[in-house]
């Protein structure tokens, strides 16, 4: 199969150029592999993350919504075990004062000569791996003392943990049953990169599925399906989609089995995890029951029997689905009888930021009048955008660039037939539509 190409720098300045990403504190020359998510950036990760909740929480009776602190009890972390063990080995080169992740070298590449590994060139003098924790630690209260030792959550699944019986009980939930939420997690990767592909600041989708022990193993393979579905549901093409199995020492001790599914950004990244599924057995549970001193056993009234449910945990990042359905959506191609090519991004019409474009052919005879009325008709159903300068050509090649599903043009016949016409972003399908029509048009293809 044909590599796929490389296309991370050139979406990296339309990202910019087009108000998708933007580095952030770029005024005092950014700060390093942090982004800020721009106007057309907010409304894709957030259609996305939409997708995630209405495909979990939404349009099911057994998953509950959560949205819990950033900031938890230290001692959380001790019993999820974060404090020892969540650590990357580090290794330094004494000669060009690099940093990489020892588990990660063959991604990674020589600062001084960069067609190597680091520790491959002979110059290279790499130090003995030492273990360095992730975790930001900060202090709670004005006091900095080892009392007020707080840590920004490197993940969001503990606030589901701990207040597992919380939701079950006020929500009356039955085992099997899953709490969701969307939430800032961070790390302090020791090799942020590539883009928005790993941040020390990101945003994390996870759910975790209480079930009996016992059929945690049939959970895990009906939520492993679930999850490849939900990408290709996004848009993802199935060829750039793959699931890892973690098997020896990549399986954590505690994890019963664990996959991940991946996917090829393209390029040297090629293909790389954008979601885990693991089943966690009951260790979570068993932790923090251990370390808080109370219990955290489901009852099972039906069977008179109380037990602590086994967990299937499906964690997906946002930033990096964002970034996957970008890279999958960007295209360059000709364009029949023009000399000029269009950049396409192919983004699902229900992730894209923009669903309409709207513009008057000329800013003559009431044109802008009429399509600001057929604006205000479909504002409240879609994400509109209106433009008059330049020619259509060029407004055509704005709007494909940041993936508009559909644009519509006035011209001087609007006025008398009370028709625009429709151009599809995919097909370039031009229809004529009567303005009474348009909600409904558009909805059937946007769905
Ligand atoms: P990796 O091996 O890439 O560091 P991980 O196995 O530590 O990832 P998990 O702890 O399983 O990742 O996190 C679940 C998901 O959260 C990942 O699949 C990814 O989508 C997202 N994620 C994790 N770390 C980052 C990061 N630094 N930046 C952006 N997204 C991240």
């Amino acid at each position: 199969m044909a590599a796929q190409p490389d296309v991370m720098d050139k979406l990296v300045s339309l990202c910019k150029r087009r108000g998708f990403i933007f580095q952030s504190s770029e005024i005092y020359g950014g700060a390093g592999s942090v982004w800020d998510y721009g106007p057309l950036g907010v409304e894709l990760k957030r259609n996305i993350k939409d997708r995630w909740w209405n495909s979990m929480v939404r349009s099911r009776d057994d998953i509950e919504g959560l949205d819990a602190a950033i900031l938890m009890h230290p001692k959380v972390w001790e019993a999820s075990g974060h404090v020892s063990g969540f650590v990357d080995p580090l290794v330094d080169c004494k000669t060009c004062k690099g940093r990489f992740r020892a588990d990660k070298l063959q991604d990674a590449r020589c600062p001084q000569k960069p067609s190597k590994q680091p520790g491959q060139h002979d110059a290279c003098q790499l130090t003995e791996a030492r273990q360095f924790n992730l975790m930001f630690k900060t202090a709670m209260g004005p006091l900095e003392d080892s009392a007020s030792i707080a840590y920004l959550r490197p993940e969001t699944a503990q606030g589901i943990f701990v207040n597992f019986l919380n939701v079950q009980q006020s929500m009356r939930q039955k085992v099997p049953f899953g709490i969701a939420q969307i939430g800032k997690a961070f790390r302090n990767e020791i090799t942020p990169g590539n883009f928005i592909f790993r941040t020390r600041e990101f945003e994390q989708m996870e759910m975790q599925f209480f079930v009996e022990p016992g059929s945690d193993m049939e959970w895990f393979e009906t939520w492993k399906e679930a999850r490849l579905q939900w990408h290709l549901d996004l848009g993802l093409s199935r060829d750039r989609l793959n699931f890892h199995q973690h098997a020896g020492s990549e399986l954590a001790h505690y994890a019963r089995a664990a996959f991940d599914v991946e996917f090829d950004f393209g390029g040297t990244l090629g293909f790389q995890e954008i979601e885990g599924i693991h089943n966690r057995g009951d260790f979570d549970l068993t932790q923090h029951q251990q370390f808080s001193g109370k219990k955290l056993e489901y009852y099972d009234q039906l069977n008179n029997k109380r037990y602590i449910p086994y967990v299937i945990e499906t964690s997906v990042g946002a930033d990096r689905v964002t970034l996957a359905a970008m890279v999958n959506a960007y295209r360059e191609e000709a364009v029949e009888g023009e000399t000029e090519g269009r950049v396409v991004l192919g983004l699902h019409p229900s992730i894209a930021p923009i669903k309409v474009g709207v513009f008057p052919l000329t800013k003559k005879e009431g044109q802008p009048e009429f399509a600001k009325r057929v604006i205000g008709d479909l504002r409240s159903s879609f994400t509109v955008d209106y433009d008059e300068s330049g020619s259509i050509g060029k407004r055509y090649r704005r709007q494909d660039e940041v993936g508009t599903p559909y644009c519509i043009t006035v011209d001087g016949d609007s006025a008398g037939d009370d028709s625009v016409t429709v151009r599809d972003r995919d097909t370039l399908q031009q229809d004529r539509v009567n303005t009474s029509q348009l909600v409904g048009y558009l909805a059937q293809r946007l769905r």
